[in-house]
């Protein structure tokens, strides 16, 4: 029975329902079919925890299959991103890692059924003539000239194909329907192509390749699939999906079996691009460092940006599963991230932007190691020590000479809480002579306000994070922004691409940071896929980058930030 409790949708009611009845005996098996042509994206993300969770809540089974019927675009790069994206998103496949190529000598069996039972021919057509006999949607096609051919013929033509007697494209298998069907998919489609490359999995064992929609679906039947869970473009494939089954059925004492198609709408984002083809140009053009750029909205760059897949998991359950498309607010992603990180992740401080702030009245060698809370959300895991001594950083931005009515942070003469420490009161302000820039300040500090709070009541408005500036170590830390100005990275002047939208500012590198040495805190959690990912107070949540890691300083990425808009939205909602 369905989890129901906690999910329900057009789905799994189908489901419910093909259980009552019971279609397939109670039986519940589906798979995610990626083409490794690519790195999985946060669209892969949600068709994964429909499937997997799918056959959890069901008892059921859910396999993990390559759909690799086009050698000339998959690389063993991409299968092993795969495997590696799948597990960290948390779902296992036990033994059932399973291959479309490993069902190639089946399906050209099946290919020579529908030979012999003149449902299929082999037609000269190149690419180009195939196309443009193919017609329009308003324009019925025409009859190959070849369509009329003898099985004898057929048959003999097909195995020379495979033999390697021909070259690419000169011939290819197409399944005899009707080049005046309403639906395109259906005008005597390509089932082979001649391709003389060698496949990443199979190796150099064929030389013609089953297309897409010849094979798909019977790799569905042959790994026994009940419900074959698809994004909406493959509705009109539909009919010939089951034309295929139906075919190699005809006549034949054992059925093979018909999987149930149910297609979904998929994940679009606004701010993001999610198509292979457009992700693989920002690589390929270098607008983004890798597959696994912090900005990516690949699995493994949410993964190196800091995502957690406990917060991708809850955001595919959150946006739930429809049939009509829409475009999901990238805040409600945030948002999920938030929530999961404000829970988990062990507080720090960090200054970005380092300004020099020295204590005159404090001891020259003096060092106090002061308690800070480690997760004021989670009060088992903590505290830690952290050093105070007489010069620290501060913020930059926690500094005004000339300050508007409303900024309540430091300025000339006026007194703020240092966080964990002391009140202090700026008294002098120094600056680069020939800049005039603001590059030291000078304090006092009220020693009976130590922990951050005056014995005798009084109060401040503001409280700082800082660091000992002898304490700390130094810290690379990477700002990320949207990858595209536009929510619509698609609406771009006439003549131009998505790439007109890339924004110039997603990504700031801050090269002289600081951050405190006892940041890797051991009460904080143990990340279970070794990611270690902290708040750096009043700036938001980052993660160190292990890519990049230098002997000289630690590189850390921006997550996210603190605010949230996603929370903002709905309370305005609320309010309307
Ligand atoms: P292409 O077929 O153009 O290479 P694709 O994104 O469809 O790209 P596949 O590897 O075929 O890539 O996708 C694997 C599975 O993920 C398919 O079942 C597909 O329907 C699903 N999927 C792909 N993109 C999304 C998305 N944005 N939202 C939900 N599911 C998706
Ligand atoms: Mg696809």
């Amino acid at each position: 029975m369905s989890d129901s409790a906690t999910r329900s949708d057009f789905i799994r009611d189908i489901i419910d329902e093909d259980n009552r009845s019971g279609k397939w005996g109670g039986r519940v098996q589906t798979r995610f079919p990626p083409e490794p042509n690519g790195y999985l994206h946060i669209g892969h993300a949600k068709s994964i925890c429909l499937n997997f969770g799918i056959a959890a809540d069901y008892a059921g089974k859910c396999n993990l299959r390559f759909d690799d019927t086009n050698p000339i675009k998959e690389e063993q790069e991409y299968i092993d991103s795969i495997v590696a994206d799948v597990h960290w998103l948390g779902f296992d496949w036990q033994d059932r890692l399973l291959y479309s190529s490993d069902y190639f000598e089946q399906m050209y069996e099946w290919a020579l059924d529908l030979v012999k039972k003149s449902k299929a021919y082999v037609c000269d057509l190149n690419a180009e003539q195939t196309r443009e006999y193919r017609g329009t949607l308003t324009k019925p096609g025409r009859d190959s000239p070849f369509r009329e051919r003898g099985v004898e013929e057929n048959l003999d033509l097909f195995e020379r194909m495979r033999g390697g007697e021909f070259p690419d494209g000169s011939r290819t298998l197409r399944a005899n329907i009707d080049m005046a069907h309403p639906n395109l998919n259906m005008r005597d489609p390509v089932m082979y192509r001649i391709l003389h490359a060698p496949h990443p999995h199979a190796g150099d064992k064929w030389c013609i390749y089953p297309m897409y929609d010849w094979a798909h679906g019977l790799e569905d039947s042959i790994e026994g699939i009940t419900h074959s869970i698809c994004t909406l473009e493959f509705e009109n494939h539909r009919p010939l999906y089951d034309w295929f089954i139906r075919a190699i059925n005809e006549g034949r004492p054992e059925p093979i079996a018909h999987p149930q198609q149910i297609e979904f709408a998929r994940l679009n984002l606004n701010y993001t691009v999610m198509s292979k083809r457009k992700l693989l140009t920002l690589v390929k053009e270098g607008h983004v460092s890798g597959w696994d750029d912090p900005r990516m909205p690949t699995v493994s760059g949410l993964r190196r940006r800091g995502y957690t897949p406990e917060a991708i998991r809850n955001f595919c359950d959150r946006i739930g599963v429809a049939k009509n498309d829409s475009v999901i607010d990238i805040a409600l992603l945030e948002h999920c991230l938030r929530e999961d990180l404000n829970k988990r992740a062990p507080r720090v401080m960090a200054v970005l932007r380092p300004l020099r702030v020295v204590i005159d009245n404090y001891p020259e060698d003096q060092v106090e190691e002061l308690d800070a809370v480690n997760n004021p959300e989670d009060p088992s895991a903590g505290t830690r020590k952290v050093p105070f001594s007489r010069v620290l950083y501060i913020e930059r931005d926690d500094f005004m000479e000339d300050p508007p009515r409303k900024f309540f942070r430091l300025a000339p003469g006026r007194e703020v809480r240092l966080r964990y420490a002391y009140f202090i009161r700026c008294v002098e302000v120094v600056k680069d002579e020939q800049t005039g820039e603001v590059i030291e300040l000078h304090c006092t500090y009220d020693p009976a306000t130590r922990g951050g709070d005056a014995p005798d009541g009084r109060k401040v408005k503001a409280t700082l994070h800082w660091l000992s500036a002898t304490h700390a170590l130094p810290a690379e830390v990477r700002l990320y922004d949207h990858l595209f100005t536009k929510a619509d990275p698609d609406d771009v002047p006439e003549g131009q691409d998505f790439r007109a939208n890339l924004n110039p500012g997603s990504l700031e590198v801050l090269e002289r940071c600081w951050i405190e040495p006892n940041w890797a805190t051991p009460g904080g959690p143990s990340w279970t896929d070794g990611i270690q990912r902290v708040q750096f107070e009043r700036l938001g949540y980052f993660c160190v980058d292990n890519r990049d890691l230098t002997p000289a300083a630690l590189v850390f990425n921006r997550t996210v930030t603190l605010r949230d808009t996603w929370a903002k939205i709905q309370k305005q909602e609320q309010k309307d």
